[in-house]
């Protein structure tokens, strides 16, 4: 950009993003607003509070990358890089799920069967948002984060020394299926936010999720319940008697999640609504009986 066309304010700034994303989104100004605010980790007003401030060239360029992206339809989130989650700022971008309101609501839930010194994974962490979350509003002693997705863990790390500081010793990121990075011990809590969606519902899906999201974070095979079957089946391996599998499902299969975990090493099993009043969670206590089975699926 020549010299003479670069912008001098906040306010400057804004109003070249917003001429560029006009015909590209509905609301071009608010999508400018947004993306500054997102750029900074802040609320929407931030480019109204500081739209006198003269600019560094640093926030031109990103805030153009960030345009740009938004143009060819990348979500905010992965245009700017940023996504707020609970308490936490994490950086995301496409190798990781955007993290979901509900899954905040995973979190509360799960907090609510934590004790301090507890051990906890977080299966399928994608950006870390649940591990993170709950190694920064729980006592929990470790908290495990696992993702088949080499990517994922890569984001999970960057985000755990980010947001966590010196406290990010007590999380620990490993790749792999499910629990099975996990090896043989024994832990208090599994939570996870698996892939419930059924492939067959791929076109179902606004097209910022089907073409932008990553698929191993979305689908769950042909009944979109693949992962939770063997999630369950390995959770029964790896809690102790009492600890809590918490899981967020797709609200149209809380019945067949629930089936999932209808045998005797499962006690306490509830569906536990969202805040739009969805069946969305599962959740389950392990028994004290001895579990049978060769199954490790
Ligand atoms: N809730 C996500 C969506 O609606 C799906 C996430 C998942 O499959 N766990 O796109």
């Amino acid at each position: 950009m020549a010299d003479a066309a670069r912008p001098r304010t906040v306010a400057d700034l804004r109003d070249l993003l917003a001429h560029r994303l006009q015909g590209a989104v509905p609301d071009p100004l608010g999508e400018a607003r947004e993306l500054l605010a997102s750029l900074h980790d802040a609320p929407r007003s931030w480019s109204t509070v500081h739209a006198g401030d003269e600019l560094i060239d640093l926030l031109i360029d990103a805030a153009i990358d960030a345009a740009e992206r938004r143009i060819a339809g990348a979500p905010i989130a992965y245009a700017t890089g940023r996504a707020a989650f609970r308490h936490l700022f994490l950086h995301v971008d496409e190798r990781v799920l955007i993290p979901r309101p509900e899954t905040e609501e995973l979190v509360s839930l799960a907090l609510s069967h934590i004790a301090p010194g507890m051990t906890v994974v977080d299966v399928g962490t994608g950006s870390g948002a649940i591990a993170l979350s709950i190694a920064y509003e729980s006592g929990a002693a470790r908290v495990i984060g696992t993702d088949l997705s080499p990517g994922a863990i890569e984001v999970a790390e960057l985000n755990a020394r980010a947001v966590l500081r010196q406290e990010y010793a007590r999380t620990e990121f490993l790749q792999g299926d499910l629990l099975e990075p996990i090896g043989d011990e024994s832990v208090d809590i599994v939570v996870s936010n698996p892939p419930y969606i059924a492939t067959g519902e791929r076109e179902s899906l606004p097209a910022a999720v089907r073409d932008w999201e990553p698929d191993t974070a979305l689908f769950g095979g042909p009944d979109g319940m693949d992962v939770i079957r063997r999630l369950v089946a390995q959770a029964a391996l790896r809690l102790g008697a009492g600890g809590m599998l918490l899981m967020e499902i797709d609200a149209r299969r809380a019945a067949q999640a629930m089936a999932c975990a209808a045998t005797v090493q499962w006690g306490d099993r509830r569906v536990v609504p969202d805040a739009f009043g969805r069946d969305r969670f599962v959740i389950a206590r392990r028994t004290a009986v001895v579990a049978d089975t060769g199954a490790r699926t």
